[in-house]
């Protein structure tokens, strides 16, 4: 009884297409190649490797660190009729042995297996007893060493390839900028892989960036004008913050559960499972949240501070929407964000090949954050994906950013910045700007400057945005050390000389009173 791919995703999972490559990897597979799939997640990258490990001979060996989740994706394939198991550190000696021995005795068409176990000396070895009809490395980018997720026992998958030299392998991931694509390449020694790179565009997800001028309000306006009967998730930065922001959230009448590494297991699994199970749940998380989370109606995900980067945004904006339906996304981000990550990476341990290349992360993130042309094309060329039009579906083409030729408010920003010394915050210098009378001021005597209030003109909001935006493009540069203290780059200099002119996004006006009268 042979069956074609297409006979298993009918008869077996009840699907009547393959969706975008899967059709080109499975038969790439079952010819015996191996292959690299870079899909968002939600994309259907199961399949990839599920019916090629029926169609060819042999069991299947899916390698994923998400042990978690094993048990599930175990019992889901029972439910279909294939025979999976799974070996990891959650189970009993004993069960482990049933595993073992029904695998030897050919009546397993799966195995999921933990990194940590198969590079055991004794699970190379029970392999070498059966016939494999593939190896797929789910989670790939973990092999990366720059990317939050990485594993050391990631980088021991390499010995697949010299221990089975012909057994076709597949490696999966949703998280890959090109760098990344090249290590895992290079590391588990797939040069010779077929590369489908597919189907990042999430069209039903909206994406919005603004400024972060007053974000409770800005949230709550969100909550409440969109997303009153949702379910979503709300990611900040540090565990104190989820704690205050669910709180807060909660005595606002919402549903708001914290989630961070800081909680107990215990705490941490009965929120996830009542955000997984029930309606109008808002999860209030550190990134600590969400890898393998398949919630298929979250409606929303909204960012009260900056990611570190493209591919965190992209993950974590990606668990919105997964079943299609429209999905929005918020990220609030400020100059302080920008600031205090910087002084995160820069005071982080690492090498500093490592540091530079996060802060490279860091900027394209910051470039997303303040172009005024279409967010989605930027984010999927980020991804080597294309979408040839602009989307109609991002901040950027609904409401298109208004640009301003702010030369004149640049060069007082950037000599104010120079006057008073080169190491003083953003705060301090639109005070000085502003002509502000402070005890600040006056002990360093900085209403004597030429640059005091000579930018009353202009409101601190903008202000705050002008600088902002300086830093992003890089002609201030921000003290890791010093408390982000701003300084003068080199690239500024043609701007000072008058010899440049600048334009910069205009923010859009975040008004305080929808709300106030919605709450009253
Ligand atoms: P990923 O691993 O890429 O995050 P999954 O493999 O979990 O994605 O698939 C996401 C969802 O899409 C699952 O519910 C899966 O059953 C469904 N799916 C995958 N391929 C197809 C298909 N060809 N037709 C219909 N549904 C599919
Ligand atoms: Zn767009």
């Amino acid at each position: 009884m042979t069956q074609t791919p297409h006979s298993i995703l009918k008869d077996v999972f009840g699907y009547h297409e393959f969706r975008g490559p899967q059709a080109a990897v499975i038969s790439a597979l079952v010819a015996g190649n191996d292959a690299l799939v870079l899909m968002p997640t939600g994309g259907g990258k199961s399949l990839c490797y599920q019916i090629p490990s029926l169609v060819r001979e042999g069991v299947g060996i899916v390698i994923s660190p998400l042990i978690a989740l094993m048990q599930d994706q175990v019992s889901a394939l029972h439910e279909l009729g294939v025979r999976a198991g799974f070996l990891n550190s959650t189970m009993t000696a004993q069960e482990a042995w049933q595993t073992e021995l029904a695998m030897h005795n050919g009546e397993l068409d799966m195995l999921y297996v933990a990194p940590e176990r198969l590079i055991q000396p004794r699970t190379i070895e029970l392999l070498h007893q059966v016939k494999i009809a593939l190896f797929a490395i789910d989670e790939a980018h973990c092999v990366s060493q720059w990317g939050h997720d990485f594993r050391a026992d990631y980088l021991k998958l390499d010995m697949l390839q010299r221990e089975f030299p012909n057994v076709p392998r597949i490696a999966l991931t949703a998280t890959a900028d090109v760098r990344t694509r090249e290590e895992i390449i290079t590391r588990l020694q797939l040069e010779n892989a077929q590369q489908f790179v597919n189907g990042f565009d999430r069209p039903n997800i909206q994406y919005r960036i603004q400024q972060k001028n007053t974000p409770k309000v800005q949230l709550l306006r969100f909550l409440r004008d969109e997303h009153a009967n949702h379910s979503g998730i709300v990611y900040c930065l540090s565990r104190n913050k989820v704690e205050q922001t669910a709180e807060w959230l909660s005595a606002e009448g919402f549903t708001a559960l914290p989630y961070h590494a800081g909680l107990t297991p215990q705490v941490r699994q009965k929120n996830q499972n009542r955000f997984l199970r029930e309606d109008q749940i808002i999860m209030v998380a550190t990134i600590a949240f969400g890898m393998g989370i398949d919630k298929p109606d979250v409606r929303f995900v909204a960012h009260l501070d900056l990611p570190k980067s493209i591919e965190a945004y992209y993950q974590e904006t990606g668990r919105a929407g997964r079943d299609g339906e429209p999905a929005t996304t918020l990220l609030l981000y400020g100059l302080e964000d920008v600031v205090k990550l910087r002084q995160m990476m820069s005071n982080s341990e690492g090498s500093e090949e490592f540091k530079r290349h996060e802060q490279q992360r860091l900027n394209a993130m910051l470039g997303l954050c303040e172009i005024t042309s279409c967010r989605r094309q930027t984010l999927l060329r980020y991804f080597g994906d294309t979408l040839t039009q602009a989307c109609g579906n991002c901040d950027s083409c609904l409401t298109p950013a208004q640009t301003w030729d702010a030369t004149e408010a640049v060069r007082m920003a950037l000599s104010c910045v120079y006057r008073t010394g080169q190491r003083f915050g953003a705060g301090h210098v639109i005070d000085v700007l502003r002509g502000a009378s402070n005890e600040k001021i006056n002990s360093f005597n900085h209403q004597t400057l030429s640059t005091y209030g000579i930018g009353k003109h202009i409101g601190a909001d903008e202000w705050k945005s002008i600088i902002r935006q300086l830093v992003a493009r890089g002609y201030l540069d921000v003290d890791a050390q010093a408390y982000g203290g701003l300084k003068l780059n080199d690239s500024c200099r043609a701007i000072l000389r008058g010899e440049d002119t600048i334009q910069l996004r205009r923010d859009i006006k975040t008004s305080a009173t929808s709300v106030a009268r919605k709450q009253g």
